[in-house]
């Protein structure tokens, strides 16, 4: 099967998923979207409001501020792939619990082995959390280890790990803003490095 394929029915899944209770109060799962052969994947945290309403992730003013990101570096959504280690919005944009995230992970794990990225950016500090210790790194403070750059060996070959910001963070805060663009900048250079 190829990735194409392998991904349409994981979307499904997800989208059919009951393996938390989450379930029971989304309007729409949100599985990710971009490209299926993205070298860089980027990982948030779970759906808001908008996520849940159109089954997209990154679609509100946390979306806005990705965009940018992106766009200053020359990258457009449809060359990267986007999604969140919580695939369903939790009530009142609360953190996602750790019985969600390990519920829920298996997708992201999955996603990752299908798509094979060169570079995954988690995005705050759950889904630093989540993929630092997935790849056996200590975790630290996200104002210490963003944009740092860690090298994860894996069966399909090596995989960057650049952690930064949450996106949603940046909105009243003008310093984080410029700490993301920062690090969104160092990672226009790796990719270019991998081309
Ligand atoms: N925040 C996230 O972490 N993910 C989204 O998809 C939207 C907002
Ligand atoms: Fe399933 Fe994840 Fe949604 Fe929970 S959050 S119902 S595990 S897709």
């Amino acid at each position: 099967m190829g990735k194409e394929e392998l991904m349409r029915k994981l979307e499904e899944k997800i989208k059919n998923c009951r393996k938390c209770p989450l379930w029971e109060l989304r309007t729409n799962a949100v599985p990710g979207s971009g490209s299926y052969d993205a070298k860089v994947m980027f990982v948030g945290e779970a759906p808001g409001y908008w996520e849940d309403q159109k089954g997209l992730p990154f679609v509100g003013r946390a979306g806005k501020v990705l965009d940018e990101l992106l766009r200053e570096i020359g990258l457009s959504r449809d060359e990267v792939y986007i999604t969140n280690i919580v695939k369903c919005r939790p009530p009142e944009n609360r953190d996602p619990t750790e019985e969600e995230i390990k519920a829920c992970s298996p997708y992201l794990d999955r996603q990752i082995d299908i798509i094979r990225p060169k570079v995954i950016v988690p995005l705050g500090r759950h889904s630093m959390r989540y993929i630092l210790e997935k790849f056996g790194f200590p975790v630290e403070p996200i104002s210490r280890i963003h944009g740092k750059t860690f090298e994860a060996h894996t069966l399909f070959g090596r995989i960057v790990i650049m952690p930064s910001y949450h996106p949603a963070a940046a909105l009243y805060r003008p310093q984080i803003k410029e700490e993301l663009r920062r690090d969104f900048k160092k990672l226009g250079g790796l990719l270019k490095g991998l081309s």
